[in-house]
């Protein structure tokens, strides 16, 4: 069981099953919404429990960026087809994951690197990798 929530405790979650690795998405949506780059792992919808109603920006046909609209937390991204991506940075510690790579991050910002031993895409894991 993982729990996580909001900033304000307006919106908060519970998860069953077991999670996968943290992927970390530098795409510009991503960088837009969080300030910086989002991390992000699925669960299946079904495994989730909601308390709260998040607010839902349709950012690109075919998907939605869920979050708090009180204290404007992104908690989901969702692409309707039953999977939920689950922000890392609002699960309770300790969360026992571990991020495993970036994608689009050919579209990161300027001012930093991943800094880390691991697989940097240029965009989606299917396709090339780019440096670090
Ligand atoms: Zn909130
Ligand atoms: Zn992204």
């Amino acid at each position: 069981m993982q729990r996580g929530g909001c900033l304000c405790g307006a919106i908060t979650y519970e998860v069953t099953g077991a999670l996968g690795p943290v992927t970390a998405c530098h795409c510009t949506q991503c960088r837009k919404q969080t300030g910086h780059y989002a991390a992000a792992v699925p669960a299946p919808w079904g495994d989730v429990t909601l308390s709260g109603t998040p607010k839902w920006y349709n950012s690109t046909p075919g998907a939605r960026r869920g979050f708090c609209g009180t204290c404007g937390s992104y908690l989901f991204w969702e692409e309707y087809d039953g999977l939920v991506y689950l922000m890392a940075g609002a699960f309770d510690a300790p969360t026992g994951l571990r991020m495993d790579g970036h994608i689009y991050y050919a579209d990161k910002g300027d001012y930093y690197t991943a800094g880390e031993d691991l697989p940097c895409f240029a965009a989606g894991r299917s396709g090339p990798e780019v440096p670090s």
